[in-house]
């Protein structure tokens, strides 16, 4: 068995955000829960996700074009990782996406070269992704609601069994 086998294959739509997915992408380097299970949820919030991943990867590009395109800023990173005052990640990272309780879960870690104001950004996309899972079945990406019956996902009517609900179908006729 290979090195890589141990992981989960990236999905396609994943590699246009390279850095929002890198614990995804290079799993070797990030033992994180994306790394080892990838992203544990229903494709009915894989569009809730990528629009969360499109405005994080803007912010984190912006970022990385900041923090290393000049070279002072390399050596301060470098020096600031030579003396501790640096610690892994450096940059934000995803380390978790699933579902609990019905409702969209993001892990993040902030990354010790992450200005408060860019992070502040990003947990209030967080915010709004897991806001709408509230309201997007987890099945096929329509309008949905929670359900308690139902595992506590969030479902649309479509895309229930089309037996009565768990409660009903446990009631001896
Ligand atoms: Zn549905």
């Amino acid at each position: 068995m290979t090195k890589m086998a141990k992981h989960p294959q990236p999905r396609v739509w994943m590699l246009n955000y390279p850095l929002f997915f890198r614990a995804a992408h290079y799993p070797w380097s990030y033992p994180t829960n994306i790394s080892h299970f990838g992203i544990l949820c229903g494709v009915g919030w894989y569009p809730i996700i990528e629009a969360l991943a499109r405005d994080v990867e803007s912010e984190l590009r912006a970022l990385w074009r900041e923090q290393f395109h000049r070279p002072d800023q390399i050596a301060a990173l470098e020096y600031a990782l030579a003396t501790g005052c640096a610690t892994f990640p450096v940059l934000p990272i995803c380390t978790d996406i699933s579902q609990v309780d019905g409702e969209l879960n993001v892990e993040f870690q902030q990354g010790s070269m992450c200005p408060a104001d860019v992070a502040e950004r990003i947990r209030s996309y967080i915010d709004i992704a897991v806001a709408s899972s509230r309201y997007i079945c987890e099945s096929c990406g329509r309008s949905g609601k929670f359900r308690e019956s139902y595992w506590r996902r969030v479902y649309c009517d479509d895309c229930l069994v089309p037996e009565a609900p768990l409660e009903q179908a446990v009631t001896p006729a």
